[in-house]
């Protein structure tokens, strides 16, 4: 028997329309075809199998390698009041008992497992005894070496296609790439199957990228200006860093926490927790966090040092904005950060893959350094044409543009006269007439060039030298002295037959564009949703869930514009079905009433 995917989103998830796609792979799943299903983070993949599940009889399957996942999926579901349960390692024999009686007696309709699981103790004979309605593989990317997150046990999960001839599967991703697409469907035999590929914009996250002077004051004024008591997460490239940051933050009144892999793993665990099921915490980590967190609150994402290439600022900042509001990503990088960067690159790696990551990087620099939209480069190196986005940085501000060939002419000349060994403070002493020792023991004050280019900042100076690193017409010296020296890419630019454009430095840029905060304008209203959301929380703690499992803040925002006075009423606000409104209706609305 089938129910009305429709009927199925309102009364449960209480969402009036499917977004996208959804009620395209939600028919197509009806209808007993395969699907794999390409959509960026935050796009509304869990629903494409979630609806399917409650409009089918039988128990949906859904393969996903990542414990903290599955839990925050079942978690959501059984507030929702669907039977869901998750099989895995952590499972107590008790546990399994009870998730096994409730597929026996038919009850459970979505069982969340481990890859491993599902291939251990004849468990999939096992599973061949129930009505199977639907397997859906998430995160299926891990089946592809390609990807970064490969996963062997995934291989096996073509067999499903065996086992269950008729029982159709959905393979889910926010992994886009060509390569990895192909693999997907080569490894799980979905040749038959039908790709629904989104759009990988998202367009409520704000690109912000700024040069680093001092990268933490920079940081301070940013979340200061645009997300005071806001989630975030902050990516810093070492350890120490993390630790380091972390605690400047907390000096300045910020609740963080640091997050790497050289901390216990129960301070680790508790952090993650805190960062999960309180509010507006900022999580200070390396790279290794963030996989398998689906906080949908998470309102900016910052970089302190540069991701590795465009695949993972893309990954990275994707944690941002999850439930669709306003989020920025914020990135702040200099000169020291390029070189830095450069070096881990080759280190450990064969010479055609250090080439290929070089360039990889490369891309990722030419977007930082872009005069254009942000998104427009950014899903242009993912292969979608996109018009001027008007919500990132460049858009927001336009860089007031200035010919920038003599200035890049003299700081090379400058480079090659002293030998290519001196690092940027140096050469800039130099271009600005500054008599340090140094220069003066050098001789460089004889240099025709000495002081030549007083008219422009040491900051203009320092964009200057940076962009040039980043064009890759200059290469830095990072093992030694930090000295500069020319690459081949610059002759023409020497040579006079190309032109270099630039960004004017302006300096202590105003923070520009729109109100970043979720929370309302009027104060009246911004403390009503204050109010809910201490309710919110007060009920989350009880039931020690996190508080956007309870209600998102899209849900809070809309009783805050719409200031529902009866349970009907509230029953047509976003987020609010049928459980929702009959376990909290009545809190809401007594503090709605309140006001
Ligand atoms: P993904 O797994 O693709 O990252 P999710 O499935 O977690 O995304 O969905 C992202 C958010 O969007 C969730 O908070 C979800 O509740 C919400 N959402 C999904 N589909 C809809 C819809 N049709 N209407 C409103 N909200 C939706
Ligand atoms: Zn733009």
């Amino acid at each position: 028997m089938s129910r009305n995917p429709s009927h199925i989103l309102q009364s449960v998830f209480g969402y009036p329309e499917f977004r996208g796609q959804q009620a395209a792979v939600i028919d197509h799943v009806l209808s007993k075809r395969d699907a794999l299903v390409l959509m960026p983070t935050g796009g509304g993949k869990s629903l494409c199998y979630q609806v399917p599940a409650l409009c089918l009889d039988g128990i949906t399957v859904v393969i996903s390698p990542l414990i903290a996942l599955m839990q925050n999926q079942v978690d959501a579901l059984r507030e929702l009041d669907v039977e869901a349960a998750a099989l895995n390692s952590t499972c107590s024999p008790q546990m399994q008992k009870e998730i096994f009686t409730k597929m026996r007696d038919g009850s459970l309709k979505l069982l969340y497992i481990a890859p491993e699981r599902l291939f251990s103790d004849g468990f999939l004979d096992f599973l061949s005894g129930f009505d199977v309605s639907l397997f859906a593989i998430d995160e299926a990317h891990c089946v592809s070496q390609w990807g970064h997150d490969f996963r062997p046990e995934y291989l096996r999960l073509s067999i499903l296609h065996e086992a269950f001839p008729h029982t159709p599967r959905i393979a889910l991703t926010a992994t886009a790439d060509a390569p990895t697409q192909k693999d997907i469907i080569g490894r799980l035999n979905l040749e038959y199957g039908e790709v629904f590929k989104s759009s990988f914009d998202r367009p409520n996250i704000q690109y912000h990228i700024t040069p680093k002077q001092n990268g933490v004051t920079q940081l301070l004024s940013f979340i200061k200006n645009s997300h005071p008591n806001d989630a975030g997460i902050v990516y810093c490239l070492s350890r120490r860093r993390v630790d380091t940051i972390a605690e400047k933050l907390v000096a300045k009144g910020h609740k963080a926490l640091p997050y790497h892999a050289g901390l216990p793993a129960e301070v680790r665990a508790a952090n993650q927790e805190r960062f999960i099921k309180e509010e507006g915490i900022i999580m200070v980590a390396t790279i290794a966090f963030g996989m398998g967190i689906d906080k949908p609150d998470v309102r900016f994402v910052a970089h302190l040092d540069l991701p590795k290439n465009m695949e993972a600022y893309y990954q990275e900042t994707g944690r941002a904005g999850r439930d669709g509001l306003t989020a920025t990503a914020w990135l702040a990088f200099g000169q020291q950060d390029i070189a830095k960067i450069r070096q881990l690159l080759s280190n450990n790696l064969s010479e055609n893959q250090t080439r290929i990551e070089r360039q990889k990087f490369n891309a990722l620099l030419a977007y930082c350094e872009t005069l254009g939209c942000r998104r427009q480069v950014l899903l242009s190196y993912f292969g979608e044409t996109f018009g001027a986005c008007g919500n990132c940085d460049n858009c927001l501000t336009p860089p007031v543009v200035t010919d920038g060939t003599e200035a890049a002419q003299m700081a090379l000349s400058c480079i090659y006269r002293t030998g290519q060994c001196f690092g940027s403070g140096h050469i800039i002493d130099i271009l600005m007439g500054v008599d340090t020792d140094k220069v003066k023991n050098a001789g460089h004050d004889n240099l025709p060039l000495y002081g030549k280019g007083s008219s422009y900042s040491r900051p203009d100076w320092q964009a200057f030298i940076r962009q040039l690193l980043s064009l890759d017409y200059i290469s830095q010296d990072i093992e030694g002295f930090g000295g500069l020296s020319l690459n081949e890419k610059c002759r023409p630019l020497l040579r006079g037959e190309e032109a270099f454009s630039t960004r004017k430095y302006v300096p202590h840029k105003k923070q520009n564009g729109r109100a970043k905060t979720v929370a309302p304008d009027n104060p009246i209203d911004a403390a009503l949703f204050n109010e809910l959301k201490a309710l919110r929380l007060e009920i989350a703690k009880a039931a020690n869930i996190p508080p956007y499992v309870v209600f998102h803040d899209k849900t809070l925002l809309e009783m805050v514009n719409l200031k529902p006075g009866t349970l009907n009423s509230l029953s047509e606000i976003q987020g609010i079905g049928d459980s929702k409104l009959e376990k909290y209706g009545k809190q809401f609305l007594n503090l709605l009433k309140q006001q």
